[in-house]
């Protein structure tokens, strides 16, 4: 499939007339109607709802415009539930999928009425601990252990993978539940991440649906809802089939009427945690050609740099580039296209082929509307880019301001040195 950026390079020179490269930009259509797809694909599920992972793009506007179609949020840090708080979410509209977690973020997600889904057995006595009793409905995390696979195919590696609880824990960790009074139970798995087949959940439905009524059966537990988790990938690549959201609810309703329903379990809510198909193709960090040079390879330096998008660096990911106005000339040039971090990894494409590329071109880089913002940092004193929303009706809005040097240096603001860089006065002066 072709991979087209949605914004053309008149409307890039339109938009850089005020807020200058580089930034991420978001798709208000694409994100409504994929919104709206995923809910009519699991319109058949009574309880059914989506807590987008709001680590996959942490921006409130955004995030607002997937509650129009009843998402609620996973949080998994104690800045992401302030969020959800600040936004005014109610606690049925968050759900905390944490690991490792600190004894101030179970308090908070409490506090707010979240539904916590605990990652390990030893966070039963931890969180009673904390809250002097359980509430009234927990989820547990459940790894299976091994290799995750469809078919002949290794999707992911959960036997490697620190989350969860084991096999036999679950059914431990059931029995303790209910003995300390909890009446609702819930069970969420996240086997393999990105998957780009529309198998992935109903395969893992099918796992989670078995041992569902196994824990019924063992255990007398009720459960009230299955977290399908995220994984749901998106194509990355032009030569990848997209997911059909509409055959994967389709196959998950399948194994739910022939595993749950004749189990006396047909009432039970399906919640998905998804972030990265939720936002991942809306967005693209655009970013201008500054450089060309001509040594032992052809590079494109850019004014975007791993800061702004760190999956290439991270993971070696793939994201497509668009040349703006030259989206239909031959792909004839080899380039690495990179970024000005004094790390050679901080590269957005290596030997890719592309049109001839010249000093002042728009770049626009595909599939960054999750995962991408969000895990910016700072190095090399890079300041985090401005966020964007490309509305409907073709205007653009500031969803974000660009960090400026102040942002930077503003853990020094209980220094004097803070005064000179950046000419104001202390805050506890
Ligand atoms: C990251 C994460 C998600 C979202 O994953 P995607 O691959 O973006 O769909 C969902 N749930 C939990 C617990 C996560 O950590």
């Amino acid at each position: 499939m072709k991979k087209e950026a949605f914004l053309t390079k008149k409307q890039i020179e339109e938009i850089v007339g005020t807020y200058p490269t580089p930034f991420h930009i978001y798709d208000e259509r694409g994100i409504r109607e994929n919104a709206k797809a995923l809910r009519e694909a699991f319109a058949w599920n009574k309880g059914y709802k989506e807590f987008f992972a709001v680590k996959a793009t942490p921006n409130p506007f955004l995030i607002n415009i997937l509650r129009e179609y009843g998402c609620g949020c996973d949080c998994s840090s104690y800045t992401e539930l302030m969020l959800c708080d600040a936004m005014g979410l109610e606690g049925k509209d968050i759900m905390f999928s944490s690991n490792d977690t600190p004894a101030a973020e179970f308090e908070l997600a409490a506090k707010l009425g979240a539904t916590i889904n605990l990652d390990d057995i030893t966070h039963i006595s931890f969180l009673e601990k904390i809250l002097g009793r359980l509430p009234e409905t927990l989820s547990c995390r459940f790894n299976p252990g091994g290799y995750f696979s469809l078919g002949t195919d290794i999707m992911d590696n959960p036997g490697d993978a620190k989350y969860g609880f084991t096999t036999e824990q679950m059914f431990e960790g059931f029995r303790i539940l209910k003995e300390k009074g909890v009446k609702n139970f819930g069970i969420h798995a996240f086997l393999a991440s990105n998957t780009v087949t529309n198998e992935y959940y109903p395969t893992l439905a099918r796992q989670l649906f078995e041992l569902a009524v196994k824990l019924r059966d063992e255990t007398g537990a009720h459960i009230t809802f299955i977290n399908l988790s995220g994984g749901i990938g998106i194509p990355y690549r032009p030569d990848q089939t997209p997911n059909d959201i509409r055959v994967i609810g389709e196959s998950v309703r399948k194994v739910y009427e022939e595993v749950l329903t004749p189990a006396g379990m047909g009432d039970i809510a399906i919640y998905t945690e998804l972030g990265r198909f939720m936002m991942g193709p809306y967005g693209a960090l655009v970013t201008k050609v500054i450089h060309q040079k001509h040594t032992y390879k052809e590079y494109v330096g850019v004014d975007a740099c791993a800061v702004n998008l760190m999956r290439p660096a991270m993971y070696g990911a793939y994201h497509h580039i668009t040349v703006l106005g030259k989206e239909d000339a031959p792909c004839d040039h080899l380039y690495d296209v990179t970024g000005s971090l004094c790390e050679n990894n901080d590269k957005f494409a290596i030997d890719r082929m592309l049109p001839e590329i010249e000093i002042g071109d728009y770049i626009v880089i595909h599939d960054t509307g999750a995962h991408g913002y969000a895990m910016g940092y700072n190095y090399n004193g890079k300041l985090k880019s401005a966020e964007l929303l490309l509305r409907e009706d073709g205007s653009v809005e500031l969803i974000r301001r660009a960090e400026t040097p102040k942002d930077y240096f503003a853990t020094f603001d209980c220094f004097e040195i803070f005064d000179r860089l950046t000419g104001e006065g202390r805050a506890d002066k």
